[in-house]
């Protein structure tokens, strides 16, 4: 007997677009495939109203709605649980740009746009989207907004959240939001937007969104330095700050072990320096309206003054776009050479700057007390306080044995994060794989808060429940 929900949503949408929930095969698992969830049934709208009209028959029916894009997310935000309780809903189709205003800056494109797409269609007209990660080839506008996620160009640009002028909604009840705008000054009234994004999803579906866009650099200089220690690093951050004000675009940090690792796991790569004798390096980038010659002279200046004021222990310059492109080939490498080595505990936190070095020597102090052995892979956008505190298995440990003492290490990690005012998800967002962390890190008040506006946006919990907040306090 078919599920009268999948007969109203085969009406709507066809019998391609509206299938048993199994038919999204792969798509019920996270990325990691560490998270397995079960649909009711796996739909495909192919615009706004569509979205709203699922929406709908899902209150109908009394089913839940799960949204998904490019189903890269780390915490398992868009994987369905156990219930089979979910529509799982694909913005796949909606992947349109619907207006480039290049007059107004701003681009708008509906959610289930890949973030590369989005960037050339920025670049078609001189402009450029600055959001840029390692799954932009194959992460959706749509993930992106509901995980305000942030990525390698936050120094200079900011967050997701910090790129999206305006939203267009579908929320619990299956309305519609129209708040496509694109101003950079609206002061009328609570921030709706914001608060939509970064919400895993839980408050309402966006389907498209209207994003600011910037003059496209005309020259880009990138350059490795060494250094001796993190203050070291954040002293240098603030002599590049000085010295290259907004050009200054990228400051990703890496431990020599994580760099080392590229260079054995990629066996092609070529390194910055013949020997890693520093213990920490930055990938910088300085980006520009001015000449090539003068953006890399610019660098090469501020990299010899901070040489002279002892701050890097030494640097490496591209000559061409070839060097600066293998430059970045190292750093994008990086998470893959992790998982070549094998599977590794990840914790993406941020602090204050000012804490950053004190945070690494007491977790690292706790880690070595409590399982001695354990090896630091340590990288991170050093600008926006985040580190990717990846801690890999002693050596001679399989990693299963390792990763079965998750709880107990990543416990040390964010408890030392949040002793030392920092946040214990800096860009990967909460899902399903955090929620039940929260209550240790967040006051009641501010959880009480965030149940109040689930409530008032999703009264009857049908927006991908269970993520992010549980809505019954733990005892
Ligand atoms: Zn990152």
């Amino acid at each position: 007997m078919t599920d009268p929900l999948l007969g109203a949503l085969v009406g709507l949408l066809g019998a391609r677009y509206a299938e048993p929930g199994a038919a999204a095969g792969e798509r019920l698992a996270d990325k990691h495939r560490r998270y397995h969830g079960q649909a009711r049934a796996y739909v495909r709208p192919a615009n706004t109203d569509e979205v709203a009209a699922v929406v709908r028959l899902c209150k109908a029916f009394d089913a839940s709605v799960v949204v998904q894009g490019g189903n890269t997310g780390l915490m398992a935000a868009a994987t369905p649980d156990a219930s089979g309780r979910s529509v799982l809903l694909s913005l796949e189709r909606m992947n349109r740009v619907r207006e480039v205003d290049s007059a107004n800056d701003t681009l708008t494109a509906e959610a289930g746009c890949i973030l590369r797409h989005v960037q050339q269609a920025a670049a078609g007209v001189g402009r450029l989207f600055p959001l840029s990660l390692g799954a932009e080839g194959s992460c959706t506008l749509g993930g992106n907004l509901g995980t305000n996620a942030g990525g390698t160009a936050v120094l200079r640009y900011g967050n997701t959240r910090e790129l999206c002028l305006g939203l267009e909604v579908v929320t619990a009840e299956g309305e519609i939001w129209h708040g496509l705008r694109g101003l950079r000054k609206d002061n009328t009234g609570y921030a709706l937007r914001d608060l939509y994004i970064g919400s895993e999803g839980t408050l309402g579906i966006i389907t498209a969104a209207t994003l600011k866009l910037f003059p496209q650099p005309s020259a880009r200089a990138t350059a490795y330095v060494a250094f001796g220690s993190l203050a070291q690093g954040i002293a240098l951050l603030s002599h590049l700050r000085a010295g290259l004000s907004a050009g200054l675009t990228g400051f990703e940090l890496m431990s020599a072990a994580c760099l080392a690792l590229v260079g054995q796991q990629f066996p092609g790569s070529v390194l910055p320096f013949p020997r890693l004798q520093a213990p920490w390096y930055a990938l910088l980038e300085l980006s520009g309206y001015a000449s090539q010659g003068e953006a890399q002279a610019q660098l090469q200046q501020v990299l010899e003054s901070a040489l002279e004021q002892g701050l890097i222990s030494d640097a490496s310059l591209a000559q061409s776009l070839a060097q600066s492109e293998a430059m970045w080939q190292l750093r994008e490498n990086m998470s893959e050479a992790q998982a070549r080595e094998g599977r590794n505990m990840k914790h993406d936190i941020s602090l204050p700057l000012s804490r950053l070095e004190a945070f690494v020597a007491s977790t690292e102090q706790q880690l070595a007390e409590q399982f001695p052995g354990v090896r630091h892979y340590t990288f991170g956008h050093l600008g926006d306080g985040n580190l990717h505190y990846n801690v890999a298995a002693p050596l001679g440990m399989s990693s299963e044995a390792h990763m079965a003492r998750y709880a107990a290490l990543s416990q040390v990690v964010h408890d030392n994060a949040h002793a030392h005012g920092g946040s214990i998800s800096a860009e990967h967002g909460i899902g399903q794989r955090k929620r039940d962390l929260l209550p240790r890190y967040k006051s009641a008040v501010e959880l009480q808060l965030m149940r109040r506006l689930k409530q008032a946006l999703d009264p009857d919990n049908r927006l991908n429940p269970g993520k992010v907040i549980a809505l019954e306090p733990t005892p």
